[in-house]
C-alpha cells in the first residue's frame, strides 16, 4: 500500500488530472486484452503528458520503491501491462505526437501514438511504416517497441526492431537517455536500442521513438487456397518459403474460419480443413511468377481449391477475415492466447502437436498463424464457469509451449512473455541465459520497480 502522504507528493508534483486514484477510473488500466486474472489493482494511474512528467513519476516511484507498470493502449496479449498491487500504472496514452521527416525518411513518434496513425502520417508523405500487428488500429508504438511487435507483413519486411533507429528512454532512476537517432548506420557503442526493444517495460520507459520509413508498398496480388488438413496447408508454406518470400502468408484452421463466419459472415469456406492467404508485392511480371510458385506449392501439398486475384480490395477482404479471428474467438468463451513459433520447416510438426494436445486434453484450440514466419497463435477456448474446463485449458497451454520448445521453437514469437508466460521462460532459455537476463535487469533496475513479474517470474 502506498502511504497517503507519498500519493499526495505525487499529486503535487504532477498537478491537474495527470494522477488518477479514483477506483472507477483506474479499473480500466488493470488489464490488457488478455484479461490476465492475476492482474492487481493500481493505487494510482499517471497519465503523463511529456517525458519530463514520466521522469517525475519514475523518480517518485524510485524514491518510494513503488512498482511502475508502463502502459500503451492495453492491447497486449500476455499480461505485460497487467497492473500490480501496491503499484502505479504509467500510461503513455496522452503522448501521441507524430512528426514525419521526409528528408531522412523517418517518423519521430511519441509512444502513445497508434500504429495506424503512424502508418497514415507516413502514407501522406508517400512513405510506409511496415510493421503491422493485426491490432494496428488499437495498439501504440510504445507497446509495439516494448514487445517488438510483429504482424502480417513481417515475413518479408521484418518486425518492429528492424525499423527502430532511435529511442528516448526513462531509466529506473528517472534519467532520460537518448539512444540512436536519425542515422541509418550507427555502430557507436553497444546496441542499446536493440536491448530496449522487446524489453516489455522492464528496463525503461520509452518516451520517443525514431522509426525508419520506406517507400510505399507496391500493389499486391493475393492467392487464397483451401486444404483438407492444416498439416497440408503447413506443408505448402514450407515448400514456398524454401524458394521465395511472400509479403504475407497467413493460415487459418477450420475452427478459426468457422469462428469468423459465426461472428461476421465473410464468405469463407466453412468445410475447408485450413485456409492459406498469401500475397506478393513483387514488381511487374515477377509478381505473376511468384503467384505461380505459390500456387504450385499449394497444389503440390494437396490444395482443394486455389483462387488468385489482383484486385486489392478483394485481397484485403480475406486479410480482414484473418484479422477478425481474435475478436471472433473471444465471442466463443475465455481464451488462453498462445504465440508459439518454430523454424519454418517444423511448422507441420508443431501444428500436428497442437492437434494432439487438443485431443488429449479435450479442449478446443483454433489456430491462426503468421505461417510464413513459423509463428502460430493456438488459442485455447474454455468455459470460465467450469473449473475442469479451465484446468484442462491451462494444462494444454503449458503443453503447447513445451511442444514448441521441444521442436527448437519459442514460447512467444511476437506477443511477449509478459506475466502470463514468465513461468515458462526458463524452460526455453535455460539457466545461463536466465542468469544473464537477471544480471541486465538488476544493473538497470536494481530495486526491481519496473514492471515486476513481467519476463522474470517474481514468484
Ligand atoms: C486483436 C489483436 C490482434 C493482435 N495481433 C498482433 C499481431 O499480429 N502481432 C503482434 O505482435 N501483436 C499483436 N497483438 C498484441 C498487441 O497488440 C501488441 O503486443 C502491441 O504491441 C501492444 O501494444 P499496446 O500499445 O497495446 O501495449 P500494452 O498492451 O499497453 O503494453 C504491452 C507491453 O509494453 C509495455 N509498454 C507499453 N508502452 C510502453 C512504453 N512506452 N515504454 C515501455 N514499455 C511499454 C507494457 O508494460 C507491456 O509490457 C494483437 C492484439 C490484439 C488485441
Amino acid at each position: 500500500m502506498i502511504p497517503m502522504d507519498a500519493l499526495e507528493e505525487l499529486r503535487a508534483a504532477l498537478p491537474g488530472d495527470v494522477v488518477v486514484t479514483d477506483p472507477a477510473a483506474t479499473e480500466k488500466y488493470r488489464h490488457d486484452w488478455s484479461r490476465d486474472p492475476s492482474a492487481g489493482t493500481p493505487e494510482a494511474v499517471v497519465r503523463a503528458e511529456d517525458a519530463a512528467q514520466v521522469q517525475i513519476a519514475v523518480r517518485w516511484a524510485a524514491a518510494h520503491r513503488v512498482p511502475v507498470v508502463p502502459r500503451g493502449a492495453g492491447s497486449g496479449l500476455s499480461g505485460g501491462a497487467s497492473a500490480v498491487d501496491g503499484g502505479i500504472v504509467l500510461s503513455l496514452e496522452r503522448m501521441a505526437e507524430i512528426e514525419i521527416d521526409t528528408s531522412c525518411q523517418v517518423a519521430v513518434v511519441q509512444p502513445g501514438a497508434f500504429n495506424k496513425d503512424v502508418k497514415a502520417a507516413a502514407a501522406e508523405a508517400g512513405l510506409w511504416y511496415p510493421p503491422d500487428p493485426s491490432s494496428y488500429e488499437i495498439c501504440s508504438i510504445g507497446g509495439n517497441v516494448a514487445t517488438n511487435a510483429g504482424g502480417l507483413c513481417c515475413v518479408k519486411y521484418g518486425v518492429t526492431t528492424d525499423y527502430v533507429l532511435g529511442l528516448d528512454v526513462v531509466l529506473a532512476d528517472g534519467t532520460l537517455v537518448t539512444l540512436g537517432g536519425k542515422r541509418i548506420k550507427d555502430v557507436a557503442g553497444l546496441s542499446l536500442v536493440k536491448l530496449f526493444v522487446g524489453s516489455e517495460g522492464t528496463l525503461g520507459i520509452v518516451t520517443r521513438a525514431i522509426l525508419r520509413l520506406v517507400p510505399a508498398q507496391a500493389a499486391r496480388s493475393t492467392l487464397v487456397a483451401t486444404f483438407p488438413t492444416v498439416h497440408a496447408a503447413a506443408e505448402a508454406v514450407v515448400t514456398m518459403r524454401s524458394t521465395m518470400r511472400p509479403c504475407l502468408c497467413e493460415l487459418m484452421d477450420r475452427d478459426s474460419v468457422n469462428a469468423v463466419e459465426d461472428h461476421r459472415p465473410m464468405g469463407l469456406d466453412r468445410d475447408a480443413g485450413a485456409l492459406l492467404i498469401v500475397q506478393s508485392d513483387a514488381p511487374g511480371e515477377v509478381r505473376s511468377a511468384e503467384l505461380a510458385t505459390m500456387q504450385a506449392a499449394c497444389e503440390a501439398a494437396g490444395a482443394v481449391e486455389c483462387f488468385a486475384t489482383d484486385d486489392a480490395a478483394e485481397g484485403e477482404q480475406f486479410v480482414q477475415a484473418r484479422r477478425m479471428s481474435f475478436p471472433a474467438l473471444e465471442a466463443r468463451g475465455s481464451l488462453l492466447l498462445e504465440d508459439v513459433g518454430v523454424p519454418i520447416p517444423l511448422l507441420p510438426d508443431l501444428l500436428d502437436a497442437i492437434g494432439r494436445i487438443a485431443t488429449s486434453y479435450d479442449v478446443e484450440i483454433p489456430v491462426v498463424a503468421h505461417a510464413g514466419d513459423g509463428n502460430t497463435h493456438p488459442n485455447i477456448v474454455y468455459d470460465p464457469a467450469d473449473a475442469d474446463s479451465e484446468r484442462r485449458a491451462r494444462a494444454a497451454f503449458g503443453e503447447v509451449m513445451a511442444a514448441a520448445i521441444a521442436l527448437g521453437g519459442t514460447i512467444t514469437g511476437e506477443h511477449g512473455v509478459g506475466k502470463a508466460k514468465a513461468i515458462a521462460l526458463p524452460d526455453q532459455l535455460g539457466p545461463d541465459v536466465m542468469a544473464l537476463t537477471l544480471t541486465i535487469k538488476r544493473a538497470l533496475d536494481p530495486d526491481g520497480i519496473l514492471n515486476p513479474g513481467a519476463i522474470l517470474d517474481g514468484r
